[in-house]
């Protein structure tokens, strides 16, 4: 049974762009497609005139979320989704793997089922391939998806191919429960970002009968030249004459590249959730609202655009909607940036049927990406000031050596990372001595705190982030809330605009840290945070960590948070927990500082230049067992001879820090006192 009469009707010329049409049981659908999200039968804050109006062929719906409310029975009652929402054009529901395996909580999973409790009224739901299908059928979706085993693209190869094979599995268990059903049905490529896996997915999945094939797991921590390789890889691979969807992808400028690579469908709820925080998207680029330059402005925010909202109202009025927090305001932005994404699908159509479209796709590519750069001043500058400008920002510079990027504090000359690789000291000093890993594969559900102190260019922050990603998988995790300190954004900033050289930035995560102040992931339970200024201030508003990243600079920078008061203040907050400290440097005086503060000091592992560095354990954390070799007599006696004693800023003949530190528990020798 040919379930969509699928017509090719134009490819482009040097891309792998497409235009095609196919029927479903309500009507007919043009691609290049976009499907607005209506995850519980709605699409957010949006009425079905408008999304009629806007011309969308098809609304995306969840399985899980619509199976535990209103329930399987109410779909009956109604006969199916269109009844019930009054949609009389197509829906495709997803098939409820991504919510599975993405939301905090318990679930199991086995080879037949996933098992997970239900969040309106936590009784145990038992998921299967089967189940899936046979909820799908009963909402009546014009398009199923199967159910898939969906992991970050970030995991392990051999995580990734576990999860593969299961879902292949199940796509063929799907396939058998559609049976003869007229409801069409997707089958799913997976393989994280790992190319071997999603070429073996594409031929396991396209020797299945589907109806249609979509690339999943994307869009889910990878940056976007691995998601461009990865969907072109696959795409190369899936039938010419059926339909291509890739799941949950993303701003107008993914889905341009997607286009040029191939693929037929889209669904995001960034037009709908980015509204709700001011951000338009428009012909010119990205307008955010929240911007005071926007406070009187006249015109539409698009004045390409000719939906409800450009056609009625000033950009002046929906930036006071924004500011008085009044929902029509999201509405209104969320109707232009659901237009706006299907008036470009539309474009992107007519010119791959016109012939036009390489030229199209070219001019477009940074004009979607551009940022919102209304009310900046613009000045004539030359070339060569523009690259040194680039190459600067604030107290910063870039300096490059054979390939890795360093930011250098231009006052004081000092280096971050000085004489490593960034990433690989990142990860030897702090991910690693801190056996975060490890300490996030235990049951507990209270979170794990790390401090970050100094984000810098976010080299700890991302080593821990991409550590942590990388072995998640699909295992029960503890959660990690990550806390970054930082007073001055300009090093992160800079290194972003210069990702070839900071490869650890090539992340969804600290571009969103910068704009929101939080970036999580659910799937694998982190939770970022960004405080910013003083970190004397800001630390008594996190919770108290087990593990702080103490790499702010040196002492002759950033003075400051290096001082017995700063320790003191720092040991008060971890006295009940145990916690450990990590830094970089071994500093006679530092170390003085930390033991008269009342910590206990343990040797770190060395890097590079550097033969140790140090460890500071909070009381609670010495008193439990530990593999930290703890400074001993041989120390104290290289201290009393050292012409380095004082912690700095402190005064050389203060006796408090001084009998402090030789009366430290850690020094006292049983049996001889
Ligand atoms: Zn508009």
């Amino acid at each position: 049974m040919r379930r969509l009469e699928f017509k090719l009707e134009a490819t482009a010329s040097d891309s792998r762009a497409r235009a095609a049409r196919f029927t479903t049981r309500h009507n007919e659908v043009l691609t290049p497609t976009f499907m607005p999200v209506g995850t519980h039968a709605a699409v957010r804050s949006q009425r079905r005139e408008d999304l009629l109006e806007s011309g969308a062929q098809v609304l995306l719906a969840n399985t899980y979320h619509l199976l535990l409310r209103p329930g399987v029975e109410i779909f009956e009652k109604f006969g199916g989704i269109h009844a019930f929402m009054n949609w009389p054009r197509s829906v495709l529901t997803d098939s409820g793997g991504f919510q599975i395996f993405s939301l905090p909580g318990s679930r199991t999973l086995r080879a037949e089922y996933a098992e997970f409790r239900s969040y309106v009224d936590n009784t145990l739901v038992r998921f299967s391939p089967e189940r899936s299908i046979e909820t799908q059928k009963a909402i009546g979706a014009d398009i199923m998806m199967v159910l898939d085993q969906c992991v970050p693209s970030t995991v392990e190869h051999h995580v990734a191919r576990s999860a593969m094979q299961l879902t292949h599995r199940w796509a063929s268990r799907s396939l058998a429960a559609r049976g003869d059903s007229a409801q069409a049905l997707f089958g799913i490529v997976q393989g994280a970002r790992y190319e071997d896996l999603r070429i073996e997915s594409a031929r396991v999945i396209t020797d299945m009968a589907f109806d249609g094939y979509a690339i999943g797991g994307l869009a889910v921590g990878e940056s976007g030249a691995q998601r461009e390789d990865c969907t072109a890889t696959v795409t190369e691979l899936l039938p010419q004459d059926l339909p291509r969807y890739l799941m949950g992808v993303g701003t107008p400028r993914d889905l341009l590249e997607a286009v040029h690579r191939g693929v037929d469908m889209f669904d995001c709820i960034l037009p709908t959730a980015l509204a709700r925080q001011g951000v338009a998207f428009t012909s010119l680029g990205r307008r955010d609202l929240r911007r005071a330059a926007y406070r009187g402005v006249e015109g539409p925010i698009d004045p390409a655009c000719g939906c409800y909202t450009c056609k009625t109202h000033s950009i002046a009025y929906l930036f006071h909607l924004q500011r008085v927090h009044e929902t029509s305001g999201w509405q209104l932005l969320g109707l232009h940036n659901v237009h706006f994404y299907l008036q470009l699908m539309r474009t992107m159509r007519a010119h791959i049927v016109a012939g036009t479209w390489l030229s199209f796709y070219h001019a477009q590519r940074d004009l979607l990406d551009a940022r919102d750069s209304y009310g900046k001043p613009s000045a004539l500058i030359t070339r060569a000031a523009l690259r040194k400008r680039r190459s600067r920002r604030g107290r910063y510079e870039v300096i490059v050596r054979e390939g890795v990027g360093f930011i250098r504090e231009m006052a004081s000359g000092e280096v971050m990372h000085v004489g490593n690789d960034p990433a690989e000291e990142a990860r030897s000093l702090y991910v690693e001595q801190s056996r975060l890993v490890a300490r996030l594969q235990t049951l507990e559900d209270q979170p794990l705190v790390v401090w970050d102190v100094g984000l810098g260019a976010a080299g700890n922050a991302m080593a821990s982030i991409l550590a942590v990603e990388a072995s998640s998988g699909a295992r029960q995790a503890r959660p990690l809330t990550l806390v970054s300190f930082e007073n001055d954004l300009d090093a992160l900033k800079l290194a972003l605009d210069h990702t070839r050289w900071f490869k650890h930035l090539r992340h969804a995560a600290p571009r969103a840290l910068l704009s929101d102040y939080r970036w999580t992931n659910n799937r694998a339970n982190i939770d970022w945070l960004l405080l910013c200024g003083d970190f004397a201030l800001r630390k008594f508003e996190a919770p108290a960590p087990d593990i702080i990243f103490f790499d702010p600079f040196s002492f002759k920078t950033d003075a400051a948070v290096w001082t017995l008061a700063a320790f003191r203040e720092l040991a008060r907050l971890c006295r009940h927990k145990p916690a450990e400290l990590f830094t970089y440097t071994y500093s006679t005086s530092v170390r003085a500082a930390m033991l008269a503060a009342g910590f206990y000091v343990a040797k770190g592992r060395g890097t590079g230049p550097k033969a140790e560095t140090t460890i500071g354990l909070s009381p609670p954390a010495a008193a439990q067992p530990h593999d930290h070799e703890l400074l001993g007599a041989e120390w104290l006696d290289r201290w009393r001879r050292s012409d380095a004693q004082a912690p700095f800023g402190s005064l050389a003949d203060d006796a408090s820090w001084h009998d402090a530190v030789i009366q430290h528990p850690q020094f006292a020798r049983p049996g001889i006192e």
